[in-house]
């Protein structure tokens, strides 16, 4: 849902009546919930960083597997293209 503020802008313009202009102001609801989400992030992560690397690239290879189709994948996997695959994973896991 949008922020009723700012519109999801993060800024929105306030009037300063001591000197008759318009003032943009931060969206503090905006702020305080980019800085939780962030937060929210590092601690998930810093869980999932308890797995070994195997049980993630097995993870991350099924999700490949499932999404990316066969000869798409077998030529990445030809070419040991690392880039590709993992632009996919970061465009496709979002
Ligand atoms: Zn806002």
């Amino acid at each position: 849902m949008e922020c009723e503020i700012c519109n999801g802008a993060g800024w929105f313009q306030q009037p300063n009546y001591q000197h008759e202009v318009m003032e943009w102001t931060q969206c503090l609801d905006c702020l305080a919930e980019e800085k939780y989400q962030q937060d929210l992030l590092s601690r998930t992560a810093k869980l999932i960083s308890k797995t070994s690397q195997e049980k993630m690239s097995k993870m991350l290879a099924v999700f490949c597997v499932k999404k990316i189709d066969s000869s798409r994948l077998e030529t990445m996997l030809k070419e040991k293209n690392y880039i590709s695959i993992m632009s996919f994973l970061e465009v496709n896991l979002k």
